[in-house]
C-alpha cells in the first residue's frame, strides 16, 4: 500500500512550464540534464540549500534502466545522513560475494563494505520525490538536444523550448544525444559492450551477490527489495552475431556456466522481455566540456563488475553540490575556479579507480583468466582485497 501511496502522489508531479524560468532573477540558476541518480542527488542537495534548481529528465519515472541495482555502502552513510536512503523499501543487505569462472569453479568471499540492492524503479522514483519535496523543478519526458554557453550564460534547446541558466550539469549517463552535439572523443568510437537486465524470482541468498563468469561476458545475480532478483549481464556484441536473438545466445553461451543454466531454467521472470542497452562505453571522458559540468557516468563509467558505478555518481554528485553553492554564495569564487576544482577532484578521486576497473574487467569472460581469477580469490583473500581496495574508495 506504502509503494502505491508513493506512485500516486509521484505522478501528481506538476509538470513546470518553460516560463517557470525567471530569466531576471539575480539568483544564478542551475539546471540539471538528466535525472538518473547523480542528477537527482545533485538536485535534492542543492535545492535543499535554497539553489534554484531545474531538472530536466527525457523519460517519465517510474522506469525500469539496465543496472545490476547493488549500491556499493560506499555511499550508505552519506544518503543516510541526507535522507536519501532508501530505507521504506527494505532493500537487500548485502555482504558476500560469489565468483564463478566460466567452467563454474566457485569461490565465496566476505565482502568488507559491502553493500544494499534496490531497483532502479524505486530507487529513482524515490529520489525524484526527494529532489521534488526539496524544492527542485523537475520536468519529465523532455530531451535536451542542444547547450551553447556564450558571455557566461548558457542556452538550452529541449524538446518543450528554450530555456537559459548560469550553470548546466550534465547528468545525463553514459551515452546521450548530448555527447554527439558536443563533439566528445569517446562517442566517435564505437563500444562492443551490450548490457542486458531482467528481474527474476528464484531462491537466492539475500546476503548474496554472485558474479558469474561466461565467454566473453559476466552475469550479476542479486536480490532488491520485494523477494526480487536482479539478474544482469554484460556481454561483447560480438557474442550475439552468430545468434538470431538473446535468447539463443544465452542458451548456447551463458548455459555453459552450470550456474547460469541453473538460475535460467528455474527462475520466474517478472519481466516478459529484458531491458537492453547498446554501445556501452568505458573510454576516459572529460569531468568539464564546454563549461558544462559533468557528474556520473556523463563524466566517466566504471565497469559494471566493480559494483560502485551508482556509488561514484553519488560521490561527484555530492562534491559537485558544495563546489556549485559556493559558485552561487561567494562573489569571488568564479566559473574557473569551480570547473578548474572539479576537473581536479574528479581526476583525484576516481581516474585511477576507472583504469583500475578496466584492467580487472580484462579477467573476466575468458574461461582461462576466469578460472585463475577464481583460484585465487579462493586461495588468498588478500587478492580479492587489493582488487576492492584498487576500484573502491572510502566511505564518503
Ligand atoms: C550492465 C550494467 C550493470 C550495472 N550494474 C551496476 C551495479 O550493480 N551497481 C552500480 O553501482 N552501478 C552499476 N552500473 C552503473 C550504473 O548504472 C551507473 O553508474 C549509474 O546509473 C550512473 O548514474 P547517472 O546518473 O550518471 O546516469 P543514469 O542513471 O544513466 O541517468 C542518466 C539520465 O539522463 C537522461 N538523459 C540522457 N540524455 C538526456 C537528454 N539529452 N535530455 C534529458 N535527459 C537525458 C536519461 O534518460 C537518464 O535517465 C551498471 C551499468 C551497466 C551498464
Amino acid at each position: 500500500l506504502y509503494r502505491e501511496i508513493f506512485f500516486i502522489a509521484f505522478f501528481n508531479y506538476d509538470i513546470v512550464q518553460m516560463s517557470d524560468f525567471s530569466p531576471g532573477s539575480k539568483e544564478k540558476r542551475i539546471v540539471i540534464v538528466g535525472g538518473g541518480i547523480s542528477g537527482l542527488v545533485t538536485a535534492s542537495l542543492l535545492a535543499g540549500s535554497g539553489v534554484p534548481v531545474t531538472l530536466i529528465e527525457k523519460k517519465e519515472y517510474p522506469l525500469n534502466r539496465v543496472c545490476g541495482e547493488y549500491v556499493s555502502n560506499e555511499a550508505a552513510p552519506f544518503l543516510k545522513a541526507a535522507g536519501l536512503y532508501p530505507e521504506q523499501f527494505t532493500p537487500a543487505i548485502i555482504r558476500r560475494l560469489q565468483l564463478t569462472s566460466v567452467s563454474g569453479d566457485s569461490a565465496y568471499l566476505n565482502l568488507d563494505l559491502g553493500g544494499f540492492g534496490i531497483s532502479r524503479f524505486s530507487f529513482d522514483s524515490f529520489l525524484a520525490t526527494k529532489a521534488n519535496e526539496a524544492g527542485a523543478k523537475i520536468i519529465q519526458g523532455c530531451e535536451v538536444s542542444k547547450v551553447s554557453f556564450d558571455s557566461s550564460v548558457f542556452k538550452l534547446e529541449t524538446s518543450h523550448g528554450a530555456i537559459e541558466s548560469d550553470v548546466v550539469i550534465g547528468a545525463f549517463g553514459k551515452r546521450s544525444k548530448l555527447d554527439s552535439f558536443l563533439q566528445r572523443e569517446f562517442i566517435r568510437k564505437k563500444s562492443p559492450y551490450l548490457g542486458v537486465k531482467y528481474h527474476i524470482r528464484i531462491e537466492h541468498p539475500r546476503d548474496l551477490i554472485a558474479l558469474h563468469n561466461f565467454q566473453g561476458g559476466y552475469c550479476g545475480i542479486s536480490n532488491v527489495e520485494d523477494d526480487k532478483t536482479n539478474l544482469c549481464y554484460l556481454t561483447h556484441r560480438a557474442n550475439l552475431n552468430p545468434h538470431e536473438n538473446l535468447e539463443s545466445m544465452q542458451k548456447r553461451v551463458l548455459f555453459k556456466n552450470p550456474h547460469l543454466k541453473r538460475i535460467f531454467s528455474e527462475a520466474e521472470f517478472v519481466f516478459k522481455r529484458p531491458e537492453v542497452i547498446n554501445e556501452v562505453s568505458f573510454e576516459t571522458k572529460r569531468p568539464v566540456e564546454n563549461h558544462i559540468l559533468m557528474t556520473g557516468d556523463a563524466a566517466g563509467m566504471i565497469t559494471p563488475l566493480c559494483g560502485n558505478g551508482m556509488a561514484i555518481a553519488i560521490q561527484s554528485a555530492k562534491f559537485l553540490s558544495e563546489l556549485c553553492l559556493r559558485f552561487c554564495r561567494e562573489k569571488e569564487y568564479d566559473r574557473n575556479r569551480l570547473e578548474r576544482d572539479y576537473a581536479s577532484f574528479w581526476q583525484r578521486t576516481f581516474s585511477g579507480r576507472l583504469w583500475a576497473g578496466r584492467q580487472i574487467q580484462r579477467l573476466f569472460g575468458n574461461s582461462w583468466s576466469s578460472g585463475v581469477a577464481v583460484g585465487l580469490a579462493r586461495h588468498s583473500s588478500l587478492v580479492s582485497r587489493l582488487i576492492v581496495k584498487r576500484t573502491h574508495g572510502p566511505v564518503f
